[in-house]
């Protein structure tokens, strides 16, 4: 569009300005086009708020570009001499299995899907009577040519397996699904809902023993939604934690760092966001170590490659420029809210008092010593390790028990409640 709003081409318009305010598509400022005079520059990611399409030394880029995934039926890119994206961090553990692209062994490619009947993974909406009746059990969606070249009759119970694992899953022979030619050969694809599993009786496996499993916390994964299993009264309970830096208001991550690099770890006095800079590549190994220990919820991690330490900066750039941190604002069933300390420690309060009607064990996480709050509805020994402080035991040493005693009173700062 042009300076005053309006669309280059008015026959493909997105989004343009009209009488004062957007038309079409939600901005991610909100504020007026450039020719106004409260107009600021649209790319509120870049200080600078212009749009970047290359850096220096990176490996992919600038523009998108198509890669095979890496387990792939073939072993050379059509049009390319990059295979998988260069950016794929490959991790290595008797977990992280990986088929070799083209693997004889696993010719057929599979791809995983949600279901109108079941909610997400399906831990809600499968114990709902009527709709497991509507979706009762884990299938495998296949083309008629590829039950017929296996002797697959429609509703016969069959095998699936992979580098990773099996299950068992009624087949679904179905025209929407159809043999690929790629490459001058035949590759088939099959389709499986990843709802089912476990805990509901009759309903098979799970899909997720096949699919490539997720890494931990890391530089580039500021975030992990943990997953914890325990039997009460004979019944399985599954519980969910979306882990990341709590924001600590007097974050021991950065009494330990202040021993090693005065600057490399910084707290932002408006918003209290704790802050992990440039100048945590100069902390040594053990300064690291010491931090991460000292973590109460284990949560900094370094990029061997880089040296930087890294976490979540609770989208600084962003809340400072008026706008939700990107995974609240992005979160579909608004379960995060984001605001000002006072008005989110009210809000958790009431939305756990109503809680405690159904779910009399449920509690607020260390409300009175982060930002990012959670409610658990469960006690935190059936949530992962570090769900919260009181469950862990810090090392501590002289240094850190002589910066405790300096410590300032605690102020009041922005918070994230995980409802
Ligand atoms: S959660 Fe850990 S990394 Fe985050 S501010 Fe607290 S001590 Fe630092
Ligand atoms: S606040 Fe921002 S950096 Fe932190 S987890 Fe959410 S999206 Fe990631």
């Amino acid at each position: 569009m042009d300076p005053t709003g309006k669309p280059w081409n008015p026959d493909k318009a997105l989004i343009a300005w009209e009488n004062g305010k957007w038309v079409g598509d939600v901005p991610d400022g909100p504020w007026p086009p450039l020719a106004d005079a409260k107009g600021k520059y649209p790319f509120i990611m870049h200080v600078h708020g212009f749009s970047q399409i290359f850096g220096p030394g990176r490996v992919d880029g600038p523009f998108p570009e198509h890669y095979e995934p890496v387990e792939t039926p073939v072993t050379s890119h059509p049009f390319s001499s990059q295979l998988q994206n260069p950016m794929y961090k490959f991790v290595s553990s008797d977990l992280d299995k990986l088929a070799k692209p083209a693997d004889p062994a696993y010719p057929i490619v599979l791809t995983t899907y949600s279901l109108t009947e079941h909610w997400c993974g399906g831990g809600e909406t499968r114990n709902v009577p009527s709709l497991l009746e509507a979706e009762p059990q884990l299938y495998v969606e296949m083309s008629p040519e590829l039950a017929k070249e296996r002797g697959i009759q429609n509703g016969d119970g069959v095998i699936v397996e992979n580098v990773r694992g099996k299950v068992e899953a009624i087949a679904m022979v179905t025209v929407r699904i159809r043999p690929f030619q790629v490459q001058g050969k035949t590759v088939h694809l099959i389709g499986m809902p990843f709802c089912f599993g476990w805990t509901t009786p009759k309903c098979g496996d799970s899909t997720n023993r096949l699919t490539p499993s997720v890494a931990d916390l890391n530089p580039n994964n500021y975030k992990v939604v943990r997953f914890s299993e325990h039997l009460e009264n004979n019944t399985i309970h599954w519980n969910f934690f979306p882990d990341q830096c709590r924001h600590c208001l007097e974050p021991p991550c950065k009494e330990e760092a202040d021993n090693y690099e005065e600057g490399a770890v910084i707290q932002d006095a408006e918003t209290g966001a704790v802050i992990f800079t440039d100048k945590t590549r100069k902390i040594s190994d053990e300064g690291f170590e010491s931090m991460r220990s000292a973590c109460p919820y284990d949560i900094p991690r370094r990029d061997p490659a880089t040296g930087l330490i890294s976490k979540c900066n609770m989208c600084h750039e962003r809340v400072v420029r008026g706008l939700l941190p990107a995974c609240v604002k992005a979160c579909p069933t608004g379960a995060m809210n984001f605001g000002e300390r006072e008005t989110m420690l009210f809000l958790a309060e009431q939305r756990l008092a109503d809680l405690r009607k159904d779910y009399p064990k449920a509690i607020l996480a260390d409300p009175d010593d982060v930002s990012v709050i959670y409610l658990l509805v469960d006690v935190p020994e059936n949530y992962h390790e570090n769900s919260v402080a009181h469950r862990f035991q810090p090392p501590m040493d002289r240094k850190i028990f002589l910066s405790m005693l300096g410590r300032p009173l605690r102020r009041s700062v922005g918070a994230i409640l995980k409802l």
